[in-house]
Formats: C-alpha cells, sequence, structure tokens
C-alpha cells in the first residue's frame, strides 16, 4: 500500500494485514477501524488534490481535536503534502504570520472562527479556506464525502518534507521546523521498539494533537505498530480513571501525574492492565516519579525532544528509570554535552549546551536559512537550547533552557538549582526562578512562589531557608507570591511571561 510514498507506506504497513483492526476508541463510544481510518484519509487526499494542493505544498489547519484531524495529517501526506498544525489557542493575528510566513495552498479551521479568518487568509493570498469541526463536520468534510475512497499515493521520497511544526516561541518569533519523511518514521520505529509497543496495546490519547507529542510521538507510533487508541478530547481525569483498567499506555505532560496523584482512586490495583506511563514535554519532579511509583507500582518512564529533533533520550523500558533524568539517547540518535562556543565536549557532570544529530533532527527552519546555520551546525548537530549534564552512566538531565540562565555580577545562576531548594520550603508549592534587569548586576536573581493552599509563608521565612543552602549570589534578590505559575498547553512553565509581568516591578 502507499508503494513510493516513503512515510505513508511505512505508517500503513503495521495494520495492513488486518483490516479489522481497531485504530481508535472513540469518545461516543464507537470504535474506528483502520480499514475506516484510510479511507477517510484517501478521501481527503482525493480533496485536497482537488483544491490544488501539489507535492511540497502546505496544508495548514487550526482546528479543535478530532479524528478527522488525524485524517487530515494522513491525506497530505497522500496527497505529497506538508501538513502544518497550528495552535488552537493561536488568535487571528498570529494566524496572520503564519499564513504569511508558511504561504498554504489549504487552510482549514473550524466554522466558528471562519469569519474571523477568512480575512486574514485573504490578506495573505490563501485562496482556498475550508472548515473542519471537532465533531467532524464542516465544509471540508462536506465535500471529502464525494470523493473517491480509493487514492494511489503521491510518491514522496525520505527526504521530502512531510510536516512543519512552528515551535511555540518562547523567546522570539515562531519557527517553522521542517520535518522530513525520514524525520518522523525514523522516531516512530525507534520509539514502537525502544517501548516495546505491539499490536495488543490501547495508549489513552489526551495530548493536543498540533504538537510533536500528541501528534508525531502517540499518533504515528500507534500506526507503525497497528494498535489502538483511546481517543480523548482532552485531559478529563474522570475519563482517564474510566479508560485506566482497559489501557495499557499513558503518554501525558507531568501535570496529568501531578493531577492524577491527588486523585484517590489511584492504586496498584486499578492500574493493574496498564503496561507503561510515558512523560515528557516538561520537567518531571524527582518527587512526582516517586510519588507515583510508591502508589502504582510503576515508575514513569520520563523522555526528552522537542518540535525540531522528534525524540532524543528516553530513560530505558528495562532498567533503571532515573527520577529527574531523561534517560539514555534512543538508539541512532547521538547526544553530546559540549561548550556552545567553542564546540569543545564536555566531561561527565559538567552542565553544558546539549546537541543532538541522528534521523530524527529536522533540516532547518522554513523561511530562516539565517537561524538555522544559528542552531544546526554543518556537522548536522543540532544546538538544542537547552543545558543539560550526562552522568558517569551516561543519564542526561535537564538544567534548563539556555536563554532562562542568569548572569549576575558576572556569574552563572541556574534557576533549577534553586527551583530545587525552593520547592522543598514547607509551605512551598512550587516556583519559578528567573533573572530580571538589574542596573548593578545585570540580572538580579528573582523567585516567583506558589504557595501551598493553607500556607502563608512569607518571603523572609523562605529567603532564611536559603540560607546556607547557597552562595549568596544564587539567592533570591526578590520574592513574588502568585496564585498560579503561567503554563503553556504542554504544561511548560513560561518563563518569557513571568520576565515581562515583573520586570520594574
Ligand atoms: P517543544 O518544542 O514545545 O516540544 O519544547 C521542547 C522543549 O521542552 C525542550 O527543548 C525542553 O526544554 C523541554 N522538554 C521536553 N521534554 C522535557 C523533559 N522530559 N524534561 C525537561 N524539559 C523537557
Amino acid at each position: 500500500m502507499y508503494e513510493g510514498n516513503y512515510l505513508a507506506q511505512r505508517l500503513a504497513a503495521a495494520a495492513s494485514d488486518s483490516g479489522e483492526r481497531i485504530f481508535a476508541h472513540l469518545e461516543n463510544g464507537t470504535d474506528l477501524t483502520y480499514t475506516d481510518f484510510f479511507n477517510g484519509a484517501q478521501q481527503y487526499a482525493n480533496l485536497l488534490i482537488a483544491l490544488g494542493v501539489k507535492p511540497n505544498d502546505r496544508v495548514a489547519v487550526q482546528a479543535d481535536k478530532s479524528i478527522q484531524m488525524l485524517q487530515l495529517y494522513i491525506g497530505t501526506v497522500l496527497a505529497g503534502g506538508v501538513f502544518l498544525p497550528l495552535n488552537t489557542a493561536y488568535t487571528a493575528s498570529e494566524i496572520s504570520y503564519f499564513l504569511e510566513d508558511a504561504q498554504p495552498r489549504v487552510f482549514i479551521c473550524e466554522e466558528s472562527r471562519a469569519p474571523a479568518l477568512q480575512p486574514v487568509a485573504d490578506a495573505a493570498q490563501v485562496n482556498v479556506l475550508k472548515t473542519l469541526n471537532a465533531d467532524g463536520t464542516g465544509s471540508f468534510a462536506t465535500l471529502a464525502e464525494a470523493q473517491a475512497v480509493t487514492f494511489e499515493a503521491v510518491p514522496r521520497s525520505a527526504d521530502a518534507l512531510a510536516a512543519i511544526l512552528y515551535t511555540s516561541g518562547t523567546t522570539g518569533r515562531s519557527k517553522g521546523a521542517m520535518l522530513s519523511h525520514r524525520n518522523l518514521w525514523s522516531n516512530a520505529s525507534t520509539l514502537r521498539d525502544t517501548w516495546h509497543f505491539t499490536a495488543q496495546d490501547k495508549l489513552i490519547h489526551a495530548l493536543p494533537i498540533f504538537h510533536t507529542h500528541g501528534l508525531f510521538v502517540a499518533i504515528n507510533v500507534t500506526l507503525a505498530t497497528g494498535s489502538s487508541l483511546i481517543f480523548m478530547q482532552g485531559f478529563n481525569i474522570d475519563q482517564i480513571m474510566a479508560a485506566m483498567p482497559k489501557a495499557t499506555v499513558l503518554m501525558g505532560v507531568p501535570t496529568f501525574y501531578v493531577r492524577l496523584l491527588k486523585h484517590a482512586q489511584i492504586e496498584a490495583d486499578f492500574v493493574k492492565n496498564m503496561r507503561l506511563f510515558i512523560s515528557g514535554s516538561a520537567p518531571l519532579l524527582a518527587e512526582t516519579h516517586q510519588s507515583w511509583s510508591k502508589l502504582t507500582g510503576h515508575d514513569i518512564l520520563e523522555r526528552y525532544g522537542m518540535t525540531e529533533t522528534n525524540m532524543n533520550t528516553s530513560n530505558p523500558y528495562a532498567g533503571d528509570r532515573r527520577p529527574g533524568t531523561v534517560g539514555l539517547p534512543l538508539p541512532g540518535v547521538e547526544v553530546r554535552v559540549c561548550d556552545a562556543q567553542t564546540e569543545q565536549l564536555l566531561a561527565s557532570n559538567c552542565i553544558g549546551s546539549i546537541e543532538v544529530r541522528g534521523p530524527n533532527v529536522f533540516s532547518g527552519y522554513w523561511n530562516m536559512p539565517e537561524k538555522t546555520r544559528e542552531e544546526l551546525r554543518d556537522n548536522g548537530f543540532f544546538i538544542t537550547g537547552d543545558l543539560g549534564i550526562i552522568d558517569d552512566q551516561g543519564y542526561l538531565s535537564i538544567i534548563g533552557r539556555s536563554k532562562d540562565l542568569i548572569i549576575t555580577g558576572g556569574y552563572n545562576v541556574y534557576p533549577k538549582e534553586i527551583e530545587i531548594l525552593l520547592d522543598d520550603i514547607d509551605g512551598v508549592l512550587e516556583s519559578a526562578v528567573i533573572g530580571l534587569q538589574h542596573a548593578d548586576f545585570g540580572e538580579s536573581v528573582t523567585a516567583i512562589i506558589v504557595r501551598n493552599p493553607d500556607s502563608l509563608i512569607s518571603e523572609d521565612a523562605i529567603k532564611n531557608a536559603l540560607q546556607g543552602n547557597l552562595a549568596k549570589y544564587k539567592q533570591p534578590k526578590k520574592i513574588f507570591f502568585i496564585d498560579e505559575l503561567p503554563r503553556n498547553a504542554m504544561g511548560k512553565v513560561q518563563k518569557k511571561n513571568l520576565r515581562e509581568s515583573f520586570d520594574n516591578q
């Protein structure tokens, strides 16, 4: 099936022996077979061709999560196009930037947003706008019904583009990471094997599908295995609890686990059918890892990746899953910690720039040759922008984003070191340490604290608790209290927002 289309051929192969295999258990209680899933994708591919999509044309979509959006992904790949999903939170003016930048042949959005987005598409000279809603309705879906369910896949090589994912843009403008058929397939097959996926697996899918985690990690691994999804609109504790006895794997961000831990019903017996809990996209606190192990008997498997590279490291499936680390390089992926300027490799246990190379690593940023040259070295190593340490056994720990590093009075301060101490103080629920502009020091260390609901812990008490544990220059000069840390859809703390809010205070 799909001969000559590198990614589609491989993704469809696992389930091709039995079309009656279930691809997804849906929220409405019905099941979707692989045959029905691919038939729908083929109708979409026919429609995309009819709408003028040629090889390498972008198909952009901002729509709520649905199976139809996944069919659009596969349909785009079949039609030789480049799938470009956009965060559902983006406003019309943000969408304007993406449409201007990516110049898609087709743009698909929710029907309710079409009146606001039509002028944006017109201004960007994107001539085809169709709609697709979470319930599978919309003008795109209606037009597709008249299309044939058979489709000859458009041939695409391993190096052809399959998708562009824009980075979340926590610092500066969002950049479109260009991902090839090979990038996606190599990672899907590696993760399938590394995490021991089999056709019997049932994966709880509660992540968004505009991001690499919910889209490529979850969906491509499932397709590559011929296993099933338990497909949910979003994260809902009751739904996850109801699905758990029937499921085998959960892929989550750390906040999933933090919230589930508050649920009284979780215990070893309840998760006895589950074989694997995976976490990524943001740091999982060692404390969360340990509490989960104690309660369920399962060690969460933490992995590390990003939009530009897919997944890079994983704690072992069989072997020591170390809390606070993101594990070992995946097979075929090289991970090194070096001095960002000199490119010199650092000894184990030294903090440096994390760089990765492998078939999973993107080919560059769309329309941004300079940014590409800055971040992708000639020898193929991608400068991730993360700081990390590799220990004597080869386990990688993430220290934070290099842009979040604080330089105060000429000294480097790693926020994570201070956050760990702050989080340990009684009365502190969580913390974020940032650098704010300072006339004398350049930047001053500042802590933003969320107190436990019943705590009234004061600034002085926190400062006292840190004294003796931290060099003076690392101690926060100022402490602010807030109710909640700002996080994005993947649970990442938005330090840029914090810096903007607290500068000049
Ligand atoms: P994104 O491109 O939105 O997926 O964000 C990628 C970034 O998320 C990485 O560069 C890391 O800074 C962070 N990240 C991903 N996984 C982890 C993890 N397991 N622990 C800590 N940070 C992570």
